[in-house]
């Protein structure tokens, strides 16, 4: 029967040292399906492109916890293009919660129509008026609770406690996946966003002090640089660290980093290769 479980052979929080000249330096180490990556580094990396290449929407100027979640809702299987203009009217007419949950229905509706989705139509103005019911007209912090709500999956639950609460949430989606998947030279396939494998990969490589910025930048990441088509590699902040990304430059004959990869001394081995395997058969 095939072994679904993560093993965590060697687990340890000791530190590698790192010799580079006469410098040592302490850096964390960790080996996902036999390649070793060091996770602070490729956090910063990604952080600092981030920084960059923010795409500012107006869902991500605030930290109002109603405003995320309906945001949220909105670009639930919609383009992000859809949502802007609907998601800017709809915060003009109902700034709070208190304001939607008393609402007419039609007049939410009326906004909502553009964003497709009949039972998000309906579900919106349902979800506000729980809320002002159930939780004293606030959206809690608790992803239990989130996750009770009408509509609220555990990927909304987690982005509403990363970008309203500062909550350390991985975002496992198919598109933040594909680029932990990518950099780890794990078998992907539709199902991946469930595997437990590639939840532990994603929450090593989680910014725990910075989730917001770094959750941030993964989803700009995969929408603009690790492309589910033809990936930009070679302007990637990833690239040093990166299994797929190194088998492109050298089919498209680019140089690569010379030293781009750790050798292998990991300070955490995460799981072996034949519980991947057996999970992806
Ligand atoms: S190097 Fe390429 S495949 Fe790897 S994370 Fe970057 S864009 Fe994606």
């Amino acid at each position: 029967m095939a072994r679904r479980s993560i093993s965590s052979r060697g687990r340890t929080e000791a530190k590698a040292s790192i010799a580079t000249g006469k410098k040592v330096l302490k850096q964390e180490v960790v080996e996902i399906n036999g390649h070793c990556i060091e996770p602070k580094a490729a956090r910063d990396a990604l952080v600092r492109w981030g920084r960059k290449h923010f795409r500012p929407f107006p869902w991500r100027n605030t930290k109002d916890s109603y405003a995320v979640l309906m945001a949220e809702l909105m670009l639930h299987r919609t383009q992000v293009a859809q949502v802007t203009p609907v998601y800017t009217r709809f915060m003009a007419r109902f700034p709070d919660l208190e304001s939607l949950a008393a609402a007419p229905k039609r007049r939410v509706a009326n906004l909502l129509r553009k964003l497709g989705l009949q039972w998000r139509i309906d579900l919106i103005p349902a979800t506000a008026r729980a809320l002002m019911a159930d939780f004293n007209g606030t959206v809690p912090r608790d992803k239990v609770a989130l996750c009770g709500l009408g509509g609220v999956s555990d990927y909304i639950a987690s982005a509403v406690r990363c970008f309203a609460f500062d909550e350390p949430e991985p975002l496992i989606d198919t598109n933040t996946v594909r680029i932990v998947g990518r950099l780890f030279g794990l078998p992907m396939k539709d199902s991946s966003r469930r595997n437990p494998i590639f939840k532990q990969a994603m929450s090593e490589l989680l910014d725990r002090k910075r989730p917001r910025a770094y959750n941030y930048a993964l989803l700009d990441h995969a929408h603009t640089v690790c492309r589910k088509r033809d990936p930009d590699c070679e302007v990637c902040p990833l690239l040093r660290w990166c299994v797929f990304g190194h088998g492109t430059m050298v089919a498209r004959g680019k140089a690569v980093q010379k030293n781009s990869f750790l050798k292998c001394r990991p300070t955490r081995r995460i799981f072996e290769t034949a519980d991947l395997k057996t999970e992806n058969e």
